[in-house]
């Protein structure tokens, strides 16, 4: 894609990181623009990043060649009601990064016959280290899918999923997912305060061993089950706690856990 210009509706903290990720990836500031809710806001972003901002997403999307939709998906509805018009002239690329907002949906409220990708960011992204499902419609070609590959690329990991009921599942997993680390780190936590720690060093040492976890799991050449087990010495400590999560239906657990988010992702979209 040749044309640059892109807009993002709604610069809160998903469309900020992204736009931080363009602007170390090279993206020309001047091509960014962005529309913010107050004068303030527009002028702390365009302080902060450099780029062209607006209260009105009208004037923000006006020249623009893809628009990311970053609001908060029950704003989606209304925004994009508002852009039509001016979307049906322009046939912007569009990315949408609503949670749980269907493509059908975003198709019918921008006016229909524009090519759209949803995607499925989550929160890591905010230090680069995201993970984002992207699905397509029909309209958008290869070259599209390059361009969004170029914006999604310096905040994380990407994949293209082969079906739009997968994003449903990424929302689920990475989506959600970064809570569900969270609690293990609390449980872990209060796991060695039960056992005689402080609360910080409890803390330090649970939180630290879930990045090196995470860090060797994602550098390593084996997978996740093979670390485990070379960790794993018959008959040791490990192994006794590896086979108490067991018994107590860890991975049920999960599944049943990640289910319930997908289920419940699905009830409100
Ligand atoms: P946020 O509240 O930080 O950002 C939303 C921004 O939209 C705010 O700055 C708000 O002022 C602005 N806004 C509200 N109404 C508007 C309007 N009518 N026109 C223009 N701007 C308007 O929220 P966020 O976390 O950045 O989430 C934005 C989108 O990203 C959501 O749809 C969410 O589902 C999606 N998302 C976020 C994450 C995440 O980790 N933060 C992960 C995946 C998807």
């Amino acid at each position: 894609m040749t044309d640059k210009t892109i807009a993002f509706i709604g610069a809160g903290n998903m469309a900020t990181s992204i736009m931080g990720g363009l602007i170390e990836h090279g993206w020309p500031k001047d091509r960014i623009f962005a529309s913010c809710r107050t004068e303030e806001s527009a002028r702390k972003r365009s302080d902060e990043l450099g780029i062209h901002t607006s209260t009105s997403n009208l004037k923000a999307a006006a020249k623009a060649a893809i628009v990311v939709l970053a609001v908060k998906p029950q704003m989606m509805r209304s925004v994009l009601t508002e852009l039509a018009p001016a979307l049906q002239k322009q046939k912007p690329f569009i990315i949408s990064v609503a949670a749980g907002i269907r493509l059908k949906s975003l198709d019918d409220w921008s006016g229909g016959g524009l090519p759209i990708v949803r995607s499925m960011p989550n929160t890591p992204s905010l230090l680069h280290c995201g993970a984002t499902g992207l699905f397509a419609n029909t309209r958008v070609n290869d070259a599209l899918k390059a361009t969004a590959n170029e914006i999604f690329e310096p905040i994380g990991i990407l994949q293209w999923l082969e079906r739009e009921e997968q994003v449903d599942t990424i929302t689920a997993l990475s989506g959600s997912g970064p809570a569900y680390f969270f609690l293990f780190m609390e449980a872990m936590t209060e796991a060695g305060v039960k056992l005689g720690l402080d609360h910080e060093t409890a803390e330090r040492f649970s939180l630290q061993t879930a990045l090196g976890a995470a860090n060797m799991a994602v550098q390593s050449d084996v997978d996740a089950a093979e670390l485990r087990r070379r960790v794993t010495s018959p008959g040791g400590t490990t192994e006794q706690a590896l086979k108490t999560f067991r018994q107590e239906g860890f991975e049920e657990v999960v599944y049943k856990a990640v289910k319930a988010a997908k289920d419940r992702g699905a009830e409100l979209a």
